[in-house]
Parts: C-alpha cells; structure tokens; sequence
C-alpha cells in the first residue's frame, strides 16, 4: 500500500517546528507494509489543504493527516477533509465527556483552564469513521475508509503535538494495518569494509536496477558501506529466505572479501567477538588515535579476556623507552613511517606477552605534513611471533576522520588475522 503524509500547519511551513511526525511515522509504516511515497507540508489554509488531499487521494491508498484537530479556528482539518470526502460531520456525544473529564483533571492538578465553548468543535467527527481514543491529550484521531473513484483509501488524522501522535500511532493505527495485511517484509543487512560506495555500486549496478522483489539499498556509512536486501512476502504461504537467497549469493560472489557481517553487526564488535573465540589476546601501541582503537574495542563487554592493554606513544621519548622503537630508526625513518610502526608492534606486543600488537603512527593534521609525508599518512602495524608488517595508507579529511579511519583499518587487519587462524 502507497502511503502519503500531510502535515498540517503554517508553523512547519514557516520552519518554526520540524516535521518529525512525518519521519516519526515513515520509520514505523513499513513493518505494517504501508510504504510511504511521498510527504507534502501545507499551511492552514482550507483551499490549499483540499488540494493537496485531491492530490493524494489520486497517488496514494492510504491519506495520513496530522494536525489541526483542535478547538481552535485554524485547525481545519476534519472540516475539509469531510467536505473533500463529501462526509457529514456527527457530533460524538462521549468524545464531549472525555474533554470535559480531560480538563478537570488538569484544572485539578495544576488549577488552571476552564473547557473553552469552542472545544465541542472537538467533538465532531466524519460520519462512519473509526475514532482513535487520546489518551494524552483532547482531540482523538480517526481512521476513514472510503471510496474515492472506485477505489479503496484509508484516510487516517492524527493530532499533531507528537506526545499525542507517537502513542496514537504505535496503539491504534499499527494493528490497524498489520490486522489487514498480509503482506510482511524481512531485510537482511550486510556490512561492507575495504570497499567505496561508488566501487560497490557498480559492480551490483545491473541488480539493482533490476531488482524488484527482493529490493537492494546502498547505504553509506562513515568508512564503510552497507547494503539492505529487503524481500517482500506473503505471510504463511512464503518463505523470506528463499525470496532473499538467489540474491545474497550473488552479492556473495561479487563482495565476499569485503563483507564483515551479514546481521548488521559493527565492525570492533566482529573483530572483538572473532579475538574472543579465537583466544587471540592483542595489546595496542597507539599513536595518533591517542586510544580511540582501545576505546572502541573496549566498548565490546567481556573483551578483557583477550585485549591486555595500550601504550599511547605519542612522543619519541615514550616510543624509545616504553616501547624500545630505536633512536636510529625514529632518525633514520621518522615517527611516521613503516619501521617505526613495526617496531611499536613488536615493542607492545613482548611489552604485554600478547599473541598479536598492533600500532599506529600517522598525521591526522591539520599541520605536521612533511616533504614525503601528506597530511592523513599513516601506517599500521602488526606484529606476532612469526611477523611483523606495516601497511601505508593515505586518507583524505579532517583530523577526526584520519583518526577513526586509522583505528577502522586497524580492527579489520585483526579481524582477516583472526579469520586466518582455523
Ligand atoms: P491541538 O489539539 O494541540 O491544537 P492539533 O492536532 O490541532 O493539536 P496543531 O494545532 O496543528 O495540532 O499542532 C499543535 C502542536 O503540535 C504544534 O504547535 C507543534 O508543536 C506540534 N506539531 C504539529 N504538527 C507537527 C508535526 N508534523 N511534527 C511535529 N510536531 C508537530
Ligand atoms: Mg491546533
């Protein structure tokens, strides 16, 4: 089902508020298999609201409205959606009550407020609608199910203060939808490392333009990319994993060695989980990244089986004594550079008695580039017993960029170590 959003108000129009109802509600419709097209901001205006309900009701099955249900003279949405629709307006005795009751109970509790003449205005509503009780405020929603043209809509009005909206939402209008559907949707995630979005477009670009059932979405996310497979099937006569299979075996083939997770797991958390199923214990001799490596890895609970420790290195004289880099290799080579990566994997690593160290030196910048070395050089280390190696790498950014990226490539280095080891 095409969904589309109306959101009432000249003060969202004006930019005064945002229109998070509309994003409150987009989040939530698909698992209900109403798929949201499109989301249309008008004014208080009557002329421009039944225009743009005109317009939905022609490329949409289900209307949603939100704001304007109140008492006031601006809030004009039941008025011109029943005149669009050609519905009368019935008063609802009970819904008069609960306003009444509304108000005593917060003239009790903070002694204020007399129910206004104009809130019965609250209390009609379009003939043969379905009332959405409010249980955080005065005005309640409702659900219209009407023909327009011969064709079936569901027009929905909700109030707009999202206290309001959120619990009406989540109570009423989900079941409404997941009752009448049978449609359901499963997405599977996979998590991409090693790999440009604009690379990994074009090499699935064929699929995706293809592609109805299951969907695919790229997603880019700060270092690493990410697709959403989603298949759409009908609830206890399909399978969601024979829809999605043929389709994940191909992304398979084409992007195997840069997947890290098919279940939306981060990368420290799979390098973490891999480090502690392997018993690799590892220690950190950090540079630039000051401990953000450590800090990430370390917001993975029970890591303290196999990660030992760090060093944050960040000066020479720390680099010398603590981790026994040479004198003549910080000379010779420079802090930046593959020798002295090696040797602060190697140094951390016998520091710790760790199966694994790893290092990272590098320029985050702004300044300290030199004649060979750009801002945003840095090299990794690893070190073991049978080896040490050093990787270079040039990223472009800003400083915090250079940093998260050093520590993004650094876990993955554990995590194809770790996968190297049976
Ligand atoms: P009330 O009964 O309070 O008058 P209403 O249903 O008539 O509610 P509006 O008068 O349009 O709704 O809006 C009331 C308040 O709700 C706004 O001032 C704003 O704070 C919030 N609001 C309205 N629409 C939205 C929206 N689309 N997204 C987020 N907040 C909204
Ligand atoms: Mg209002």
């Amino acid at each position: 089902m095409k969904a589309e959003i109306i959101a009432v108000g000249t003060e969202l129009l004006m930019g005064q508020i945002d229109n998070t109802d509309a994003s409150y509600m987009s989040k939530r419709f698909p698992e209900c298999g109403v798929y949201v097209y499109y989301h249309t901001v008008v004014g208080d205006n009557r002329g421009r609201l039944a225009e743009c309900i005109n317009i939905a009701l022609k490329r949409a099955d289900v209307v949603v409205l939100t704001g304007g249900l109140g008492p006031t003279q601006d809030d004009i949405t039941k008025e011109t959606v029943a005149e669009v629709l050609g519905l009368k307006l019935v008063f609802h005795p009970e819904i008069l009550e609960n306003v009444k009751e509304y108000f005593n109970t917060i003239r009790h509790n903070r002694k204020i407020n007399i129910m206004a003449a104009s809130n019965e205005k609250l209390a009609y509503y379009p003939e043969g609608c379905l009332i959405l009780p409010n249980n955080n405020g005065t005005a309640p929603g409702c659900i219209i199910s009407h023909f327009v043209e011969g064709a079936d809509k569901t027009i929905i009005l909700l109030p707009g203060p999202p206290w309001e909206l959120q619990p009406m939402f989540d109570n009423y209008v989900v079941d409404y939808f997941k009752s009448k559907i049978q449609e359901g949707l499963k997405s599977v995630y996979l998590r991409m490392f090693g790999i440009g979005e604009s690379a990994m477009e074009s090499v699935i670009s064929d699929i995706v333009s293809t592609q109805t059932n299951p969907t695919i979405a790229p997603y880019a996310k700060k270092g690493e990319v990410m697709l959403r497979v989603t298949a759409r099937y009908e609830k206890g006569k399909q399978d969601p994993d024979l829809i999605l299979k043929p389709i994940l075996d191909i992304l398979h083939e084409r992007l195997g060695e840069y997947i890290y997770s098919d279940k939306d797991v981060e990368l420290k958390v799979v390098t973490a989980n891999l480090l502690m199923s392997k018993n690799i214990t590892v220690s950190f001799a950090e540079s630039c990244t000051g401990g953000m490596l450590s800090e990430l890895l370390t917001d993975v609970p029970g890591i303290s089986k196999v990660f030992l420790g760090s060093v944050v290195a960040y000066s020479n004289e720390i680099k010398q004594s603590v981790l026994k880099v040479s004198g003549n290799t910080l000379k010779k080579y420079g802090a930046v550079s593959e020798q002295t990566a090696k040797e602060m994997a190697q140094g951390v690593r016998l520091l710790y008695n760790t199966e694994v160290g790893i290092s990272i030196t590098g320029i985050a910048g702004p300044s300290g580039a030199v004649a060979d070395k750009p801002v945003g050089r840095v090299y990794i280390g690893i070190s073991t017993e049978q080896e040490t190696l050093s990787y270079e790498y040039t990223f472009s950014g800003d400083r915090d960029k250079v940093r998260y990226f050093s520590c993004l490539n650094a876990l993955n280095i554990l995590r194809l170590y770790a996968l190297s080891k049976g």
